[in-house]
């Protein structure tokens, strides 16, 4: 196996002991592969080592990548920043979304999503840090944001995603987490059928699989380290 395949089983374990040691069930936590910034021949390793869940933050080279590898057994989520003039490649070439913050990108997303491929799956990214300068919706805005989206068609409200500040420490790690998870645990009890969390990377994804992760997203230690500047090329 590859140095790909062996991080893959090495993630693999790490997430297999994070549930069993919160006594859950190994399966009840997907994982996302990030490829963002590697080419499609690191995809076309990792899906050969049975990785099947890809994630990509930058669309231009997402749309690029997804062509390129050409594999209808993938399933392409998208976890970055999104401008309004990118929503329609998302909508036509993704199976979810984890990071939408506004009302006016759920509804493009909506209205730009073929009917031929159903519904989009989306996640609510929530600022659950509260710095200014992380994406996300706060909140106190989240019910009224949850509410809207739940009701666009093309759309399917999943659940909701979060980018927190690093911490240092499986404790300190858990608590924005545990946040985010009540937050769904508030949004479920007023009826709304959310059955993902979001959260969770190559350096916290222990802390989020103890506080009900459903998705860890997995870029550094299956892929290796990124270059600052490697976003948008899609080499070998
Ligand atoms: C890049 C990225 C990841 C992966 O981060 P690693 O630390 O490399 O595992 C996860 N989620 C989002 C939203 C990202 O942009």
């Amino acid at each position: 196996m590859g140095a790909i395949g062996d991080n893959l089983q090495a993630v693999r374990a790490r997430i297999a002991a994070a549930a069993l040691a919160a006594g859950r069930d190994p399966s009840s936590v997907g994982l996302l592969a990030v490829s963002k910034t590697f080419g499609a021949c690191a995809v076309v390793e990792a899906r050969a080592a049975g990785q099947q869940a890809f994630g990509e933050s930058y669309v231009q080279e997402a749309v690029d990548k997804i062509a390129v590898v050409a594999d209808p057994g993938i399933e392409w989520h998208f976890i970055g920043p999104l401008q309004s003039n990118k929503t329609r490649q998302v909508a036509e070439h993704f199976d979810w979304v984890h990071s939408v913050a506004s009302l006016k990108i759920a509804r493009r997303l909506s209205e730009q999503r073929p009917a031929a491929r159903g519904a989009l799956s989306v996640c609510l990214q929530v600022n659950v840090s509260g710095e200014a300068t992380k994406a996300g919706v706060s909140e106190a805005e989240l019910p009224a944001l949850a509410a809207a989206v739940a009701a666009l068609p093309g759309l399917r409200l999943r659940g909701l995603m979060c980018i927190p500040a690093p911490a240092d420490g499986v404790d300190a790690q858990r608590q924005p987490f545990a946040h985010l998870a009540r937050m769904r645990e508030r949004l479920r009890a007023g009826g709304f059928a959310l059955d993902t969390l979001s959260m969770g990377m190559s350096d916290d994804l222990e802390a989020a699989i103890a506080e009900g992760a459903t998705w860890v997203r997995v870029g550094t230690a299956i892929f290796g380290a990124r270059t600052a500047a490697g976003a948008g090329t899609i080499g070998a």
